[in-house]
């Protein structure tokens, strides 16, 4: 077969398959093209595309058999366009790239929830640890970056209306490699975690997977000792979204595999006792009771859950049933015991299991950390290539805080997209000396801004509104926000509904128009979430010594995303565009509006038009005139000159002619791909 049959496919077969790289075929330029070329290829089960290196990928919601130990064979070290596009030979050509260059690089998988992104980012872990180098020291570094998946998992995911593996924190991982291509350690950053999940759960949900691992799989003794009952049905904080079983996860085997990847990563033994103590403890907190006294005052009985917590904690009971019932006041630089009501102590509940079950994950993602550190190659210089694998974009009927700061992180990284794409596209141009052309798309900044802008931003609004406490309540923010932001065109409220979207809006929500749809977002809670308020003696029933927040949830998030951004900007980014073929998490049904919609809003048509704007296809000198050179007598079986000469030498020979290509410094750009397949189709003649 000819490399041109090998990228498209004969003729027939093309028709049947569609073509693999977007940016090879001319009439490819319309949405609809580009849909009908992915609904073709996913039909025949292909469900991943190329723009030029940019990877696209439909949730095929079955297995294809394609991700085996010799599909890896065949992808590594084999040039990116002369194989069927695949996780792998992004995977592949990310870590060649880095080992000739000696740079970081990044792989940015995006896409909404459900999309395939964690699981994209297990196919890439998985490749290079098979096609690493090994050595009994690397073997173990590869064990523990490939078992930290599973235990974060357990802590972080969980099943939500869009996905049964929802991720509920944002995740980003550094893959550290020596001069040899070894993987020597890792680092992970987790953003955000949904904590709220803990003590609630829509309708259809669950909590996160560690609770019903544990119920469910847990040893005898283990849940003798923790006070635990293999009934989930048991745990109030475990069956708010009535759906504790879920078929396509077996939580019993799930257990099994966190329990050995602990074992792995070397936890001790009396971390891992620790850790489920406090697992646990969230459990039978969740169970506690408060009853009214005659002066309406919360009253926690002697329950068995007192006790459980008084053991797994290490803290007397008697404290615990204060803490859990009173605040502690200071009056005239005295310290008074004020009672709680019963609302308000089921509230202070709730935000300790919240703050209990958000600080051991931290502290877990701290302890992968340091069994993940580089002790291999300490002395000599490592590269990286960061995963970064973040909740998507996510619409549900009611959206809370926790949908706005997750859809914000997406704007954000659809930023940095853009910033990237046209900014590296102009960068090589210039370096390159070749003529721009700039191409119209839609840059989101606008709705970045609208969130984020200082003194002016949502979260501004928002924080401003949490500095007045007995006076700001959600309503009086959303008020705030609707004299604020009322004319802005990416910001509906309740009074403007009308005449910018047709839907009409209730009373305490507001609208965005992000880049990727429209959101409606209910205004209750936002302050109490953001505020994250725990009272001071419930932080000392916790026992996690944790300091007072001194800043506001929305705006530590829009700083850590600040920072990843410095962080992902010092790198070569690579793109993973994950899209959901259906709703219904079916295979074989591809959704034709549903798969239009993300393409547009994954910015897949703004990018197949900047790789076509200026120049289609590029290549280095060497690597043209090596391929090219036997269509020439004259290069032909070895050129003496330089490789630029030689393509030009080449070139002339094959008449194209002068607009069709430029000369760069070190790459020949071919403005059309039929261009190159006129070239490719001279080998057949
Ligand atoms: P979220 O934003 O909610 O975390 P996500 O984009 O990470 O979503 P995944 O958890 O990766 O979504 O995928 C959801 C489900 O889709 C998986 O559990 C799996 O069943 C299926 N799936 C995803 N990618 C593939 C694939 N390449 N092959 C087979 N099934 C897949
Ligand atoms: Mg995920």
């Amino acid at each position: 077969a000819t490399s041109l049959e090998l990228v498209c496919g004969s003729l027939t077969a093309r028709d049947r398959v569609g073509i693999q790289d977007f940016v090879l075929l001319d009439a490819y330029t319309s949405e609809s093209a580009v849909l009908d070329n992915l609904r073709k290829r996913f039909n025949e089960n292909l469900i991943y595309t190329y723009i030029g290196t940019l990877l696209v990928s439909v949730n095929p919601y079955k297995e294809l058999g394609i991700y085996t130990k010799k599909q890896m064979d065949i992808y590594m070290g084999v040039n990116f366009f002369e194989l069927p596009p695949h996780i792998y030979a992004l995977a592949d050509n990310v870590y060649r790239t880095m080992l000739t260059e000696t740079n970081n690089h990044f792989i940015l998988i995006s896409g909404e929830s459900g999309a395939g992104k964690t699981e994209a980012s297990k196919k890439i872990l998985q490749f290079y640890a098979v096609s690493c180098p090994s050595t009994k020291l690397l073997d173990n570094v590869r064990d523990r970056l490939l078992l930290s998946n599973p235990v974060l998992e357990a802590f972080g995911n969980a099943k939500t209306l869009k996905n049964d593996n929802s991720s509920r924190f944002g995740k980003y991982m550094d893959i550290q490699f020596d001069h040899m291509g070894g993987a020597v350690g890792g680092h992970i950053l987790s953003y955000l975690l949904e904590k709220s999940r803990v003590v609630h759960q829509n309708h259809g949900e669950r909590s996160f997977h560690i609770f019903y691992q544990l119920v469910e799989g847990g040893e005898e003794d283990l849940l003798r000792w923790l006070g635990l009952e293999r009934n989930c049905q048991r745990y109030s904080y475990l069956v708010q979204g009535e759906c504790a079983k879920v078929s396509s996860v077996n939580d019993k085997s799930d257990w099994k595999t966190v329990r050995k990847a602990l074992s792995v990563i070397e936890f001790s033994e009396s971390n891992i006792e620790s850790l489920f103590a406090i697992i646990a403890s969230v459990l039978h907190l969740g169970n506690a009771t408060f009853v009214a006294d005659s002066q309406g005052y919360a009253t926690l009985n002697n329950s068995p859950e007192i006790h459980w917590l008084s053991k797994l904690l290490g803290i007397p009971a008697q404290v615990i049933q204060v803490g859990l019932t009173h605040r502690k006041i200071e009056a005239r630089s005295e310290e008074v015991l004020s009672p709680f009501t019963v609302d308000q102590a089921v509230y202070a509940k709730d935000a300790l299991a919240k703050a209990i079950y958000g600080r051991t994950f931290t502290w877990l993602v701290n302890e992968l950390n340091e069994s993940l550190a580089n002790k291999v190659s300490v002395s000599s210089k490592t590269t990286v290539i960061g995963l970064l694998d973040i909740y998507g974009f996510e619409v549900f009927s009611v959206n809370s805080f926790e949908q706005f700061c997750i859809n914000y992180c997406n704007e954000k990284l659809q930023q940095l997209f853009i910033q990237l794409t046209l900014k590296s596209e102009q960068e090589e141009y210039e370096m390159e000396g070749i003529e721009w052309e700039s191409v119209p798309y839609f840059n989101n900044k606008i709705i970045c801004d609208l969130v984020e802008e200082k003194f002016k931003g949502i979260i501004s609004v928002l924080d401003e509104e949490c500095l007045r406490p007995g006076e700001a309540t959600d309503m009086t923010f959303l008020e705030k926000l609707e004299e604020k932001m009322g004319g802005h065109p990416h910001f509906v409220t309740h009074k403007l509904a009308d005449q910018k979207t047709r839907k009409t809006l209730e009373r305490g929500d507001f609208r965005l128009l992000h880049y990727a749809g429209e959101v409606t977002y209910c205004v209750v809670g936002f302050l109490d979430k953001n505020n994250d308020l725990l009272y001071r003696n419930i932080k000392e029933v916790s026992v996690l010594h944790v300091n007072p927040l001194s800043t506001q949830v929305a705006t530590q998030f829009k700083s850590s995303l600040v920072g990843l951004t410095e962080i992902l900007m010092s790198k070569e980014p690579w793109y993973v565009r994950c899209m959901k073929p259906n709703e219904g998490k079916q295979p074989g049904l591809f959704d034709d509006v549903l798969v239009r919609h993300q393409v547009k809003y994954l910015g897949l048509m703004e990018h197949l038009r900047v790789r076509r704007a200026g120049f289609a296809y590029r290549r280095r000198y060497e690597i043209f005139l090596q391929r090219y050179k036997p269509l020439c007598p004259d290069t032909w079986p070895n050129w003496k000159g330089t490789a630029a000469e030689g393509v030009e030498c080449l070139i002339k020979h094959l008449g194209y002619k002068p607009d069709e290509y430029k000369m760069g410094r070190t790459k020949i750009f071919i403005r059309h791909p039929r261009t190159l397949f006129a070239t490719e189709d001279a080998f057949e003649v």
